[in-house]
């Protein structure tokens, strides 16, 4: 069932939205592109003249509750309040937002039940409630009862089996939002019918995270580039020395195995800017294969960002996980941007995952450039390696 396809008019739609959005010591929202990418479903129901009830989580206050003391000035029921969000959100659609004290109870019944159509109620975190991560049925038929129709609108979050996620859809007819639709579309294309050649690339600090990844692609595509931290595993697996970088001990044996597996298709960095320390103070070298002790690859080299290009200039599908160096600093960033910005001007489709890879094409402002910046990291890592994601799943 497609949200086109329903009839929402005069109904209350319950929207599960990823308004996880990072918040400063004053509670102010850092980057409210979770919210925006929410609107096009809000705007369409507004158009359509639903009633539209918000529920998302943010943050993991339960966690912070259980451990003591507490070390903010501010309570973890303030910390982690949906509140900020109404506010924004309220600027952005330029209209008001009601904003609820919980998610559940006899006063957001009340106040749902007084709705009139093209209201928007906010519920607060969800997470509030420990039910919610616990997939408890009670707590999802609750929240079921507020909305006649649900629709899945948190990509980020679909990839949990929580209450919001796949509880409440056992009771309501159900559908994917806008966006969600959307992150599927693109998925479904890189997994199902990617033109080829098909060139992945991943970074970022962990390699256990993409071992899967990695497997699963492996029969579909051309090329896999691997740099960021995660690299020097594999180097270590060819019996490189690595000097002090980053190290997952643990994957060295199933790193040499995908190597084996995936011959001349996966292709390592040939040279690094290696650092004495992780700091803007550090000293700076450029290697080539094997880094001296008490030095760390920090980033990929210019020989190796120039075969990164070679390989990707013919793509026709270019899907990118994981920076590939610690770009958060810019004397190591050169690698992840050169890239971002050559993959930015080649035609062709160009799926960026979420998390830090967004955050590092968004920092070197090339958003508008890519095909599509997925709003769920977790989510599209265990897309790509090739799992069924419990919030969708539960939609089909
Ligand atoms: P992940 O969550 O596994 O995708 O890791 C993302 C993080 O990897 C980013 O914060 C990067 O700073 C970090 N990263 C990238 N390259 C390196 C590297 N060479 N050494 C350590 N961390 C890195």
């Amino acid at each position: 069932m497609q949200l086109k396809d329903i009839d929402v008019e005069n109904k209350r739609v319950l929207v599960r939205v990823d308004f996880n959005v990072p918040l400063d010591e004053n509670l102010n929202i850092t980057d409210d592109k979770r919210i925006r990418a929410a609107l096009p479903t809000l705007n369409y129901l507004l158009e359509k003249k639903a009633k539209i009830i918000l529920m998302s989580h943010l943050g993991r206050p339960l966690k912070e509750i259980s451990k003591s003391p507490v070390t903010s000035h501010q309570s973890p029921a303030q910390k982690y309040s949906l509140k900020p969000v109404a506010k924004r959100l309220e600027e952005l659609l330029g209209r008001r937002i009601e904003f609820l004290n919980d998610c559940i109870g006899a006063k957001v019944e009340s106040a749902v039940k007084n709705m009139q159509s093209d209201d928007i109620i906010l519920l607060e975190n969800l997470r509030f409630h420990s039910e919610e991560k616990k997939n408890d049925k009670e707590f999802s038929r609750q929240l079921a009862n507020l909305g006649e129709i649900f629709l899945e609108d948190a990509f980020g979050a679909v990839h949990r089996a929580h209450a919001s996620t796949v509880g409440v859809p056992q009771f309501l007819p159900a559908a994917a939002g806008f966006l969600v639709e959307k992150e599927i579309k693109f998925f479904e294309q890189i997994l199902k019918n990617s033109q080829k050649p098909f060139i992945a690339i991943l970074g970022g600090a962990k390699v256990s995270d993409k071992i899967g990844v990695i497997e699963n692609l492996l029969p579909k595509i051309d090329n896999i580039l691997i740099g960021g931290g995660m690299a020097y595993t594999f180097l270590k697996a060819q019996g490189v020395n690595i000097g002090s970088s980053k190290l997952e001990e643990g994957s060295v044996e199933i790193a040499r195995s995908l190597l084996e597996k995936g011959g001349e298709k996966i292709i390592l960095p040939s040279d690094h800017l290696i650092a004495d320390k992780v700091d803007v103070s550090a000293h700076l070298k450029i290697v080539e294969k094997e880094i001296p002790d008490g030095w760390l690859g920090v980033d990929i080299g210019p020989q190796s960002v120039e075969r990164f290009k070679q390989v990707l200039k013919t793509a026709k599908t270019i899907v990118w996980n994981g920076p590939l160096g610690i770009f958060e600093i810019d004397a190591f960033g050169r690698g992840t941007k050169e890239v971002a910005e050559f993959i930015a001007n080649l035609d062709c489709l160009k799926v960026i995952g979420g998390g830090d890879t967004a955050a590092a094409v968004a920092k070197f402002g090339l958003e508008n450039k890519m095909s599509h910046i997925s709003t769920g990291g977790g989510a599209s890592l265990e897309y790509l390696e090739g799992k069924e994601l419990p919030g969708i799943a539960v939609l089909r």
